[in-house]
């Protein structure tokens, strides 16, 4: 099946007589005839015993998201923060490390850099574009894996994913991509030798701002019995001994995840948020391509304004990543744009306040369309020479093109800078 064609009929076929729409299964719990029955499940945990563990509803959306991205599996989260927290959590224990692209989004870097540093464990930032020598460099004998963002949110810089899986490989680590912004319809990172994708299903997959969610995929593809992780490869006590690799083949790493780090930190989602991310992913492919076409149409015309100095997109000629979009990206570049209109801080907070159609919010990628001003919002407590240092232009926006007719969207933007 195409990806239109998956986005509708994967992860759930009613049989003879039954619901023609997934099912909200809200129940905690499920019955069993017998106490062999379930010692049976524990022993192979092949149903659904416990809605910490799985879910009908959420299985269903499982389902379908890991044959988006080309995985043999995928577990749900109660957000992108989990998924991302669960995804390093599932490779690396207190005394381990990473290596981490530094574009990857700020709450990302917030958990890599402090939160997990608390828990024993060493993030490397390196550069996005870095050299292969600089990424092997950073590579130790403690380091596990190397986690990177397809289009990183909100700088829009590109990952070159086959060149960092060719190194991670080359070391004997997998390769984690955060495919948020651009999802499975824009890229499929799995293709390119990614070999687990995370995603916030906030953004794009919900499309509609929702619910906040997540969810991990196992492209299947990754030797864990190389030496390096011998969590898979020896017995779980916690787990009446069970040996990942040997009980799960290609799928010890997503079923590790859910019995181990989903059975203790408890961040499934509940069957209603189930429910609305499928509604959402059903449609992802029409929205996906509207997005790219309104996207590309207001970043032409930021280009062309005078009152823009410069327009970060990378699906414009010139952009820094334009060649690397093409390869990754060849459908469009999402509808996120990043602005720096002249006159700093002060004209670009004049610039939103003006609009008036356009939703000033904290969000992203929402089916209206929105925009975040990082100097007077995330950032506002320091002066524009501040922020230049941080490397944050202070009339730098964050444009967020939703689905309205683009005409409409361009005359709000047009109505506004005529006022500046
Ligand atoms: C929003 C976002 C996250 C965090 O996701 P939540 O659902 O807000 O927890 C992670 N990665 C990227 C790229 C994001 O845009």
């Amino acid at each position: 099946m195409r990806i239109e064609t998956q986005c509708l009929h994967e992860g759930y076929t009613p049989k003879n007589g039954e619901p023609r729409v997934v099912p909200i299964c809200q129940s905690t719990t499920y019955v069993f005839d017998s106490t062999e029955q379930i010692a049976d499940l524990f022993n192979l945990p092949n149903r659904h015993m416990y809605s910490r563990f799985s879910n009908p509803t959420t299985d269903a959306v499982e389902q379908k998201i890991a044959a988006l991205e080309g995985g043999v599996g995928a577990m749900c989260t109660s957000s992108g923060q989990a998924a991302s927290l669960l995804s390093i959590l599932n490779l690396c224990h207190a005394g381990d490390s990473f290596v981490c692209s530094a574009s990857v989004y700020g709450g990302t870097v917030n958990l890599f850099a402090y939160t997990l540093k608390k828990l024993g464990i060493e993030c490397i930032f390196i550069d996005n574009d870095a050299d292969d020598e600089t990424i092997q460099n950073a590579i130790k004998p403690n380091t596990k894996l190397i986690f990177g963002e397809t289009l990183a949110n909100p700088t829009l810089s590109v990952f070159d994913i086959e060149r960092y899986a060719k190194v991670a490989h080359a070391n004997n680590i997998p390769l984690i991509v955060d495919n948020t912004f651009a999802t499975p319809f824009l890229c499929r990172p799995i293709e390119f030798g990614a070999d687990i994708v995370v995603h916030s299903t906030s953004k794009y997959m919900d499309g509609h701002a929702l619910q906040i969610g997540g969810v991990i995929i196992d492209s299947g593809n990754f030797d864990w019995t190389n030496g390096k992780f011998p969590e898979f490869t020896e017995p779980d006590t916690s787990y009446h001994g069970i040996v990942y690799t040997k009980e799960f083949g290609n799928m010890a790493y997503i079923i590790k995840a859910r019995m181990q780090l989903m059975r203790d930190f408890g961040a499934y989602p509940a069957a209603h948020s189930s429910f609305l991310l499928n509604l959402g992913l059903e449609t992802l492919p029409l929205r996906m391509e509207r997005y790219c076409l309104n996207g590309e149409k207001v970043a032409r015309y930021f280009a062309a304004s005078d009152k823009v100095e410069s327009v970060t997109y990378p699906g414009l000629e010139g952009d820094k990543y334009y060649e690397l979009a093409k390869k990754y990206l060849p459908k469009g570049t999402s509808g996120v744009i990043s602005v720096s209109i002249k006159g700093g801080s002060k004209k670009a907070a004049d610039f939103i306040n003006g609009l008036k159609m356009t939703s000033k919010e904290v969000h992203v990628a929402d089916i209206r369309t929105c925009v975040l001003h990082p100097a007077s919002a995330t950032h506002r407590q320091l002066t524009d020479e501040q922020l230049i240092k941080a490397g944050i232009n202070p009339g730098l926006i964050r444009f967020s093109v939703g689905l309205e007719n683009v005409e409409d969207i361009l005359e709000d933007i047009d109505q506004s800078m005529k006022k500046l």
